[in-house]
């Protein structure tokens, strides 16, 4: 069934119908992000007096500004205001941004915050689509699904290479804060986790269940998050799922989360487990973050960010395991999850948590080191970041193997994986 929303003052066609659409190769006229340049996407809340509700602002180049197979950097910032708006809520409608761009035919989105990714089609630019759009779709939509937190909104799309620069260091810094309100809570302390059904519309049978130790795995949406969802919309895609009995603590197992599972996966998945990347892992739609695989050679895992477009010591790349773990399974000895999963302390506990991880791509070291160091200290071994191969020390078993030996790595001396 083909539904298209009219309502929506956008020149091409529009509705969930398109949002599994893909733009490639020739027919691209505009791209942004994906790592070819930067992107991201912000709401953030502003005073009423600086918001001139339904205001659309280009600041730098339009798509008619550039030639076809252009790249440009873009920044779309959100802001609201109204009695009703908490910043509790800002997440929830920056992770609208994604579903809602894609509905637009010959539009594609894939990611979210400073990880987002467009392009939009020749076609759509040929029947009059330009960036403005995305403003004007954005204001049309979000009043439309959630105009009861907030009065006024606009919408700023930046396109200099400064301006996005000087916007990912305040978005960062937003993003950061949102994380740690997750912190200092436990799995073991609350009754309830969150579901989100938000990437049903293109892996139906796949289910995140958000518990406050596992963010959800396209790193947008933690417990918190969830919960002012649910708050906001109580009829919406996060739901609050009884944990119930316990059936594994170790694992990460609850019978209140295989019933939810089971149901909302239409009884195609009737149990998954939290912590563990050997047994019955998570499983996966297409938006996360990064992907676990475990590396028998070395007794450990590695992980492999969507930015990273090199060879693993899987034996492949990120968009390879992607397709073969992506829509909705469980794929035991992979899973996918956020950035920020990987420095809470349930990341993997099953099967020893950072001690089993043997490899990772170097930006991503970087990235994450702060966290990752707080949580190697408490750990016993400080220094285990250096431990870590990455790709400069090789892009295969064998290779990193001796680097392990050498830095003696922990993993090493860990029962076997497998
Ligand atoms: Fe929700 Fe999970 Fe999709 Fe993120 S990946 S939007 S948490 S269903
Ligand atoms: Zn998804």
């Amino acid at each position: 069934i083909k539904t298209v929303i009219t309502d929506v003052p956008v020149p091409v066609a529009y509705g969930p119908a398109f949002e599994g659409e893909r733009v490639r190769g020739e027919n691209i006229y505009l791209e942004c992000g994906g790592g070819r340049t930067a992107m991201l996407e912000w709401v953030t809340s502003r005073p009423g007096e600086d918001i001139v509700d339904g205001k659309v602002s280009v600041i730098g180049p339009e798509i008619t500004d550039t030639p076809p197979g252009s790249k440009l950097p873009l920044g779309i910032v959100v802001e609201v205001s109204g009695r009703q708006m908490q910043e509790d809520y800002e997440p929830i409608l920056e992770r609208q941004v994604h579903h809602l761009i894609n509905y637009a035919q010959g539009v594609m989105h894939i990611g979210q915050r400073d990880m987002a990714w467009l392009r939009v089609s020749k076609d759509a630019v040929a029947k009059g689509f330009r960036l403005e759009h995305i403003g004007l779709l954005l204001h049309a939509k979000l009043h439309q699904d959630f105009g009861r937190i907030f009065e006024k909104l606009q919408v700023k799309l930046f396109t200099w290479e400064t301006d996005v620069a000087e916007l990912l260091h305040q978005a960062k810094a937003a993003y950061a804060a949102r994380d740690a309100r997750i912190e200092g809570m436990t799995d073991e302390t609350t009754d309830i986790f969150y579901s989100c059904l938000l990437c049903q519309s293109f892996a139906p049978s796949h289910v995140c269940v958000i518990s406050p130790e596992r963010t959800g795995l396209c790193g947008s949406y933690n417990w918190m998050d969830c919960k002012a969802s649910f708050e906001i919309n109580p009829t919406g895609p996060n739901q609050p799922v009884t944990k119930g009995a316990t059936i594994d603590a170790r694992l990460g197992q609850w019978q209140g989360v295989n019933d939810f599972v089971f149901k909302a996966s239409r009884g195609n998945i009737d149990h998954y487990n939290f912590y563990s990347i050997i047994s019955d892992p998570m499983t996966a739609c297409g938006c996360m973050e990064c992907i676990s695989a475990v590396v028998p050679l070395c007794n450990g895992v590695m992980t492999v960010n969507r930015e990273h477009s090199g060879m693993t010591p899987s034996g492949m790349k990120f968009t390879t395991l992607a397709g073969t773990i992506g829509g909705g399974v469980t794929t035991p000895g992979f899973v996918g999850h956020s950035k920020y999963n990987m420095t809470q302390r349930k990341f993997l506990s099953a099967e020893g948590g950072l001690k089993r991880l043997v490899w990772m791509p170097k930006a991503l070291k970087e990235e994450i080191a702060d966290r990752f160091n707080e949580r190697a200290a408490e750990i016993g071994i400080p220094d285990l970041l250096n431990r870590i191969a990455d790709e400069t020390v090789g892009v295969t078993e064998e290779d990193i193997l001796e680097y392990l030996t050498e830095n003696n790595h922990p993993a090493l001396t860990l029962e076997p994986l497998i």
